[in-house]
């Protein structure tokens, strides 16, 4: 039986994240008893008095007097409501940031981080390759606002990376270095503490040095948090893993709260922030994700292993069969916890083989995204990538034949039945 002083130790223990994000920010006494928090369906917030309104917007607009309070309260639901709160607390947990903001897209994360933090005449040096929309942004929309590009092949190495780096200051002061690591489709792997000292070597030749942003969405907090390995700021399309149902849009980023101020109010301008009930579904979400992440890795392990010595698939870029004493499989392991649970592969030898096998399934589900409960499936050059050059798209490793699979929460013995005779057609 424990002794008082073990019940009062355990009583005052930091409480594990997993309690955490079931049970922080929320007291059901302050609701009515509502064990679940209720969805507060409103545009505006009342304010107590003319003066309290007034100091609200004092300290939302950096203004604030003595005596006003240290954060302001629920104004209108542009700039937050309770559901945003709640998540934000709870969604920086994983992490070990020490907040979030949440976005109604990965895409509205991602384009507004950029937006507060560069401005006209800086450069963004970034990993290659990033999510299609993240590079139609960098190349596209970025250019415009005079803001310059330098990229780097994820896998370069420190020489490469140095170079790169001495290119990029040449256009003008690095003010982020951007990076998604694994890449999508293919699994390759950035280093994440390399990116910190090319940025700290920036940082002593430029004076101040680049913030790193990490787009974390395929291994999700549970697989990987970038913020321990230098990472200034992580961003994530929630839309995926963490909302882990395919039924929601939303994005985040996470790290330090003077980073994520700037981000804030360029959020509250553009009005990107999340819904207050995709808030709430999220809210929901990140009490499974640790289970349900864990659960999907462990199935895309079986899946995988089969597909490995399938006679007709080939270039199977799954990270869990990396060779644990290569660089790349070192790397893996030093950065991340999961293997994850969508890789690609080929699926014989051509367009039209690869076309056969898709249409022949029956369980998997032919759609873009990933990190549901259903498995889903993809053709990255006709459809998620198909807008790269397609020069690009070779130089980058994409095949006619290859096929991008996320594996999610079905038994691994239906999906291998599925995938096994759908590769018969081919
Ligand atoms: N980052 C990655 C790695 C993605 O795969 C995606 C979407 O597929 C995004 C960002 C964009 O997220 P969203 O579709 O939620 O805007």
């Amino acid at each position: 039986m424990a002794s008082q002083n073990d019940k009062s130790s355990r009583a005052c223990r930091t409480r594990a994240a997993q309690t955490r994000l079931i049970h922080e920010g929320y007291d059901p006494s302050a609701h009515s008893g509502s064990v679940k928090a209720p969805i507060y369906h409103t545009s505006t917030f009342l304010f107590n008095s003319a003066e309290e309104g007034a100091a609200f917007f004092r300290v939302n607009n950096k203004t604030a007097l003595p005596g006003d309070p240290e954060q302001a309260g629920l104004m209108y639901s542009r700039f937050s409501t309770p559901n945003v709160d709640l998540l934000e607390k709870r969604l920086a947990i994983l992490d070990g940031g020490e907040g979030a903001l949440a976005f109604a897209s990965g895409m509205a994360a991602i384009a507004t981080v950029l937006m507060a933090i560069a401005r006209a005449g800086d450069v963004i040096l970034y990993t290659s390759p990033l999510y299609g929309g993240t590079d139609a942004f960098l190349n596209r929309v970025l250019p415009r606002q005079n803001i310059h590009m330098a990229a780097v092949p994820a896998e370069a190495d420190e020489k490469t990376f140095h170079a790169v780096a001495e290119d990029a200051m040449a256009k003008g002061p690095v003010r982020i270095v951007y990076t998604e690591t694994p890449t999508n489709p293919h699994n390759e792997i950035v280093d994440l503490a390399l990116c910190r000292k090319v940025a700290d070597m920036i940082g002593d030749a430029q004076g101040g040095a680049p913030i790193v942003i990490c787009d974390n969405t395929l291994l999700g907090p549970v697989g990987q948090q970038p913020l321990k390995h230098g990472v200034d700021l992580v961003i994530y399309s929630l839309t995926k893993y963490v909302g882990g149902h395919s039924d929601l849009l939303a994005g985040a980023v996470i790290g330090r709260k003077e980073l994520l101020d700037t981000v804030y109010g360029l959020r509250s301008l553009l009005g990107g922030v999340i819904d207050p009930h995709t808030a709430w579904l999220l809210t929901r979400s990140l009490e499974t994700v640790t289970l349900r992440m864990k659960a999907a890795c462990d199935g895309a392990r079986r899946v995988a292993a089969y597909l490995s010595t399938h006679p007709k698939v080939s270039r199977l870029n799954y990270p869990g069969l990396l060779d644990t004493n290569s660089h790349r499989g070192k790397l893996h392991r030093t950065q991340s916890s999961l293997d994850g649970s969508t890789f690609s592969f080929d699926a014989g030898a051509s367009r039209a083989d690869a076309f056969r096998f898709l249409d022949a399934l029956k369980l998997i589900k032919l759609a873009v995204s990933l990190g549901g409960t259903e498995s889903l499936i993809l053709h990255p050059v006709s459809t998620s990538h198909s807008n790269v050059d397609p020069a690009r798209r070779e130089a980058l490793g994409f095949t006619e034949a290859m096929v991008r699979l996320s594996v999610g929460l079905e038994d691994p013995d239906d999906l291998i039945d599925d995938l096994e005779q759908a590769l018969a057609k081919v």
